[in-house]
């Protein structure tokens, strides 16, 4: 018998000029990138959080918290490997995985792509497991100082019971 298992996943960041701009693992031409301890991948941050809750793990925060020096800078797709072998040891594989990125920054289709290769690279499933979508905040950034960008994943997990 086969047991599934379904996460979600959430995370937001703002954009600051001289930041690179670096989300679900690609670097993107844009001016300004996300703020954060890490490389500040609000993408591969939700998705990590997705596959982790799906696995019954610790969530992300707990994992690679941003008060340690270890994760300053820390590139999130090599978290995201990490996490992967995490579920892995606890017999999950991922069915697949689907994204919702809402930004005023960047424009997310010119990125897709390489986006979805990069994070079924990191997870060792088809690309085509891993979908993702572009949305805008339709102004809503403007509510704030800052522009940002918001991500919520959803993942599937499965291994025999
Ligand atoms: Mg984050």
């Amino acid at each position: 018998m086969i047991q599934t298992r379904v996460g979600l996943g959430f995370d937001s960041h703002r954009l600051v000029e001289g930041r690179p701009c670096i989300l679900g693992g690609v670097l993107m031409d844009h001016p300004a990138g996300p703020l954060g301890h890490s490389d500040g991948d609000a993408v591969l941050h939700a998705v990590m959080d997705a596959v982790l809750g799906a696995g019954g793990l610790d969530d992300l925060g707990t994992l690679f918290p941003d008060t340690d020096e270890t994760w300053k800078d820390a590139d999130s797709s090599a978290l995201l490997r990490d996490v992967c072998k995490r579920v892995t040891e606890a017999g999950w594989m991922v069915g697949n995985l689907d994204l919702v990125i809402a930004t005023d920054g960047p424009r997310i289709a010119p990125y897709r792509a390489a986006m979805r290769k990069n994070i079924a690279d990191c997870l060792h499933i088809e690309t085509d497991c891993v979908n993702v979508k572009g949305k805008t905040l339709e102004g809503l950034g403007a509510q704030s100082d800052a522009a940002g960008v918001v991500v919520q994943a959803v993942v599937l997990l499965q291994r025999r019971a």
